[in-house]
């Protein structure tokens, strides 16, 4: 068996970043991605300073804080449209080191494809661990139609719904329904300007960001029991729900095209894996810590645990395995099971729905914004401004 060989099953966010961070220490990566392609669709991504530090280490950082809108100003609002709290992208950038960015999740995807030899990535090929191998010992075996592959370290990376995970820790309960579900979708650049905004009303979250290019990138968010479809159609059901908000909602959602709408209910593991790895086997992103998405953190952390996982697997080599995924399990279980947590906090004050507690909660919004904007960024503290492992990084040196 070649020691250097690394396999990663599932071509997100994780999985990719990962493959360039081991291809860029020596490792001879092969991504197993069972989608027929990598393009995503319909949706943006926000990374802060943590994340995109994570990305300097693999020298992509200055290309997604040039293709990516910088967040600055914008904020909270109340349906009706009054401002809970103002955002100044100024403060929490000198607050994290670096600017919160948001960018189309293909441009994130088509930047870390082009940092991989032209055959490291295999499409339309689903795989399946058939042995986690020792540590030190035994190689690993994944398989796909094609046949069985051995390697000295396999990543998985296969997402919420992680077979590998099952496979490796059967007594874990695996994800739970959060009790919401999402949509997602990206419309033409309007005619008219507004303020980049989330907005919170009672059990319902709407959020419309710019992406560089103009295009608006629109997600929104109500507590409903798992499973759901909407009757008419999820064009009709946003309209239902938020046809009634503040401008620019309406219009975003008259200018949406009704099959671009993503509608996902959101799962979160709640309860933590015991450890990240077995035998050679790390888990990362969603198959280890899937979380809520209300700090934006899911693929942050995933792109954490690729560059994490290769500083300590380093070129790999004999002997070297057992210490190394145990020393990623120690630095990223403790880590990523706290962002875990501290999503779930604050999707919950997202998710009041009785009038009286919701408008408890935008007069305390309000009054905490009016000591600064440093009350509400304080939810970021101590995640977006993480720093990898064994480097110096010149995160957010350069305004495009
Ligand atoms: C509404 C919403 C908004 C979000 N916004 C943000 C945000 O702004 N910022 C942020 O950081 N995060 C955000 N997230 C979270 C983020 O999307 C996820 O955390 C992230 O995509 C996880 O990446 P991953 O690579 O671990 O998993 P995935 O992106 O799910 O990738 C797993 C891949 O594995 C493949 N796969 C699965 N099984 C197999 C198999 N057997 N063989 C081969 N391939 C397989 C799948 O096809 C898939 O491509 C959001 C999530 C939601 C729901």
């Amino acid at each position: 068996m070649d020691q250097s060989r690394a396999v990663v099953i599932g071509g997100g966010i994780g999985g990719l970043t990962a493959a360039v961070a081991l291809h860029q220490r020596g490792w001879d990566v092969t991504v197993l991605e069972r989608a027929a392609s990598l393009a995503p669709v319909g949706a943006g991504l926000g990374l802060a300073p943590n994340a995109q530090r994570a990305l300097d280490v693999i020298g992509l950082g200055d290309a997604v804080r040039d293709l990516a809108a910088w967040q600055g100003e914008g904020g909270l609002r109340a349906p009706d449209g009054r401002w809970l709290n103002r955002m100044d992208g100024r403060v929490a950038a000198e607050r994290f080191g670096g600017p919160l960015v948001l960018l189309h999740r293909a441009t994130l995807v088509s930047l870390l494809t082009d940092a991989l030899p032209a055959t490291a990535v295999r499409t339309g090929t689903a795989a399946t661990l058939t042995d986690p191998g020792t540590a030190d010992g035994r190689p690993a075996v994944v398989t796909t139609p094609e046949g069985e592959t051995e390697a000295g370290l396999v990543v998985a990376a296969d997402g919420l719904r992680s077979a590998t995970r099952g496979t490796l820790f059967p007594a874990h309960p695996g994800p739970r329904y959060a009790g919401y579900t999402t949509w997602r979708t990206i419309v033409p650049e309007p005619e008219r300007p507004f303020p980049p905004h989330e907005t919170w009303g009672r059990g319902r979250v709407w959020g419309t960001q710019p992406f560089k290019d103009g295009r608006v990138y629109a997600y929104a968010m109500t507590m409903t029991p798992a499973g759901g479809q909407a009757p008419h159609g999820e064009k009709a059901e946003l309209t239902r729900l938020f046809g009634d908000w503040h401008d620019p909602v309406p219009r975003i959602i008259a200018a949406a095209e009704s099959d671009r709408i993503l509608r996902h209910d959101v799962y979160e593991m709640n309860t933590p894996l015991p450890a990240f790895h077995r035998g050679r086997v790390a888990l990362l992103g969603d198959a280890a810590h899937a979380m809520q998405p209300s700090l934006a953190q899911g693929g942050n952390q995933a792109i954490e645990d690729a560059v994490v996982l290769a500083h300590h697997v380093g070129a790999g080599g004999p002997g070297r395995c057992a210490a190394a995924l145990a020393g990623y399990s120690a630095d990223r279980l403790p880590r990523t099971s706290a962002v875990v947590r501290r999503a779930a906090r604050a999707s919950r004050m997202a998710a009041v729905s009785s009038p009286a507690g919701a408008a408890v909660r935008d007069r305390l919004i309000a009054a905490a914004s009016r000591f600064g904007p440093g009350l509400v960024l304080r939810g970021m503290d101590g995640i977006a401004d993480w720093r990898p492992p064994g480097r110096t990084y010149a995160s957010g040196t350069s305004r495009p």
